[in-house]
């Protein structure tokens, strides 16, 4: 913005220079106001959770809860993560968030518990920010433990920027999640920078396609052929992988075809209300009778 600021306000023939502060400043301005609008609806407790499900690809069956973080702001409505979470991570705020978002999961999971619902994993998205500081684990055990939740009930989603720094503390909490029988889940996998070599390295449990793949794989055989290869490769590694954004029938059955253990996008579920969970929880299976696989596939 600020490159196209001086240009325009060169080729104007005004004075550049304060073109170029002006817009930074209103970038700074915006971005303080929202940081301190964050920090009162943290005190007012304005953030809320949905839940996203993931199914077993063959069977619909419900395999675990993804909670996504909200803004239910009193004047704008109901904000997404795309809004606040990337101010929430240079600020520093995630910390605090990222804490009461644990701590919403913990207590959706008793409230569950208490109707006696059939309880499935939920998997928190968790900022390197978080995973830096060596209290993370302390933190959810506090929650689970106030809550009477099995922490072995709770998933880490990462993304791949956290384990191509090295981090000793990352390494160590992570291997402390899984001790505990906590699933760890790399997120958005593809997108980032993580290698082969690296992922040997780190117990993760579930790989996460990142739903461009998806979104790709009806474009041709060499999508199709990329997926195939990353799911081959992390069964290899003993992973099992789920596929991000599906919203396609075409989309599903090419996963069924593909040996794709679970998937998750819109076709199934969008990210829903934990009381719409508590339905949904109460199904044999979330697919509707069109999304079975038809026995004769045309690959
Ligand atoms: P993510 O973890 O990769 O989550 C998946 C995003 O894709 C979610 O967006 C979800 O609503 C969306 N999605 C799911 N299925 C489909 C589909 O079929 N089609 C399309 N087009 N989109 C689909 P959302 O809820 O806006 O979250 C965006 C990102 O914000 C998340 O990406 C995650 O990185 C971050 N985020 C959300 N909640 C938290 C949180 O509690 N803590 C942290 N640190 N980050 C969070
Ligand atoms: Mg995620
Ligand atoms: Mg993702
Ligand atoms: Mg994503």
């Amino acid at each position: 913005h600020a490159d196209i600021a001086m240009y325009s306000a060169r080729a104007s023939g005004k004075e550049p220079y304060f073109f170029y502060q002006l817009h930074m400043s209103e970038a700074i301005l915006e971005k303080i106001t929202i940081e301190q609008h964050m920090r009162y609806a943290l005190e007012k407790k304005e953030f809320i959770l949905n839940y996203q499900p993931r199914v077993d690809s063959q069977t619909g069956q419900l395999r675990g809860l993804e909670a996504l973080v909200r803004w239910d702001h009193p004047e704008r409505g109901l904000l997404a993560p795309q809004y606040f979470i990337p101010i929430a991570e240079t600020s520093g705020l995630i910390v605090q968030l990222g804490e009461y978002v644990i701590e919403l999961v913990c207590q959706q999971l008793a409230i569950w518990k208490k109707h006696a619902l059939p309880l499935c994993p939920v998997s928190i998205n968790v900022s390197p920010r978080q995973l830096h500081r060596n209290d993370l684990m302390a933190r959810i055990l506090r929650h689970a433990s106030e809550n009477g939740i099995d922490p072995a009930l709770l998933e880490i989603e990462v993304t791949e920027s956290c384990i191509i720094e090295d981090s000793v503390t990352v390494k160590q909490q992570l291997e402390a999640f899984s001790a505990l029988g906590m699933k760890l889940l790399l997120d958005d996998f593809g997108t980032g920078y993580s290698s082969l070599t690296q992922l040997q390295h780190y117990a993760m449990d579930l790989l996460k396609v990142d739903r461009a793949f998806t979104a790709n794989l009806e474009n041709g055989d060499k999508s199709a052929a990329l997926v195939s290869a990353i799911i081959t490769m992390a069964h290899a590694l003993g992973m099992k992988v789920v596929a991000e954004g599906v919203e396609t029938l075409a989309q599903l059955h090419l996963l069924q075809a593909l040996a794709c253990d679970e998937v998750q996008g819109y076709l199934i579920s969008k990210p829903v209300s934990a009381e719409a969970i508590a339905e949904l929880m109460c199904r044999p299976t979330l697919f509707s009778e069109m999304m079975f696989v038809e026995k004769n596939l045309n690959l």
